[in-house]
């Protein structure tokens, strides 16, 4: 078995069931190639249902028409500043890391933006902290953008002048149904010389359309059990699938790891709440559980796991109003 074709980070060659998204988000950005105005783009939809796959792959479709494509995940590029750095990166644009200003970035970029072919795709947009960078990119004429969220609302809290400059034509990816998962996965299956029994691979995608439809978790799937069968010299069968282990939401689970220690030590509290609580509870377990944060820095980790998605808050209006915190 190959199993870097299982690997959640492979970009497959093709990508079933996605052909009709892939067309409508080239079709409003074409117009780059011929260097006039595209439409812009927004993505949103669930996690794990091909939304980075197909912007991915809109790029590498778009580099063989001579447009550049720029690919930025906000997630570990944040600031303007960091993100005009890594756009110029990509375009092998030399930035002196030192004693340049965000103004002075952002001059180089404008320079080096007018008259080229490019489309730049700003995966996981919520986690921005200065949306200014749009307003900057969103007036270069003939650069393409593309958003991408799980949050439908993801710009509520943008600047309205923003929203107007950017103008994004908004497109909802649905999740997959079972009979869809089960020809994705079958197609990963196939690259990566996995052998399975064909009732099998229906349980695979039963369970990961139970978990949200996140393709992710059926890779994990596949890739768990299928060393198991590998181990034992046999097909992929349904007893293998029954005995591995997915992490419930793999993605929040890789994400994690990259979080510093006191974060973590506040997921881990309100997972140890059950997933949910009052932030007051989740409070008194953080620092049972050895939090070194003072209510105050408690609370400011728990906005910005807020803004990075890893948890949500919730007001209760009963007694007094309570922030109710879930995973
Ligand atoms: P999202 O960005 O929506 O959270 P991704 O695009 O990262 O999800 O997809 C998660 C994983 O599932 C990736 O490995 C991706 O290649 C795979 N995947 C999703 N949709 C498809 C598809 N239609 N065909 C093949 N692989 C897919
Ligand atoms: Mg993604």
């Amino acid at each position: 078995m190959r199993e870097e074709y299982l690997d959640p980070e492979y970009l497959p060659e093709i990508l079933p069931h996605r052909e009709n998204e892939i067309e409508a988000v080239f079709e409003m950005l074409r117009p780059v190639a011929e260097g006039r105005k595209p439409v812009n783009v927004f993505i949103y939809g669930p996690a794990g249902i091909g939304k980075t796959a197909v912007a991915k792959f809109v790029l590498r479709k778009f580099e063989e028409e001579g447009v550049r494509g720029v690919y930025i995940n906000c997630w570990y590029f944040r600031t303007e500043g960091a993100i005009i750095t890594e756009f110029l990166r990509q375009l092998n644009i030399p930035v002196p890391r030192k004693g340049r200003s965000v103004d002075e970035l952002v001059r180089e970029f404008m320079n080096n933006v007018e008259g080229e072919k490019i489309v730049v795709v700003l995966d996981e947009i919520d986690a921005v902290e200065s949306e200014k960078v749009l307003y900057e990119m969103s007036r270069c004429g003939n650069l393409g953008i593309v958003l991408i969220s799980n949050d439908p609302y993801a710009f509520r809290k943008f600047d309205q002048r923003i929203i107007s400059s950017l103008a994004p034509h908004s497109i909802e990816f649905r999740r997959y149904s079972v009979d869809e998962i089960c020809d994705i996965l079958k197609e990963r299956a196939r690259i990566a010389g996995l052998e399975y029994e064909e009732e099998a691979m229906r349980v695979a995608a039963r369970f990961t359309y139970m978990h949200g439809s996140d393709i992710r978790y059926g890779l994990l799937l596949l890739l768990r059990a299928g060393r198991l069968a590998e181990g034992e010299g046999e097909k992929l069968k349904i007893e293998h699938l029954k005995k591995v282990e997915v992490e419930e939401n793999p993605k929040r689970e890789m994400r994690k790891e990259e979080l510093g220690e006191e974060h973590k030590k506040i997921i881990r509290a309100l997972e140890l709440m059950g997933g949910e609580a009052s932030s007051g509870e989740v409070y008194r377990k953080y620092r049972e559980i050895g939090g070194l944060g003072a209510e105050r820095t408690f609370r400011k980790y728990v906005s910005e796991l807020i803004k990075l998605g890893m948890i949500k808050a919730e007001e209760s209006v009963g007694r007094g109003r309570t922030r109710i915190l879930k995973l």
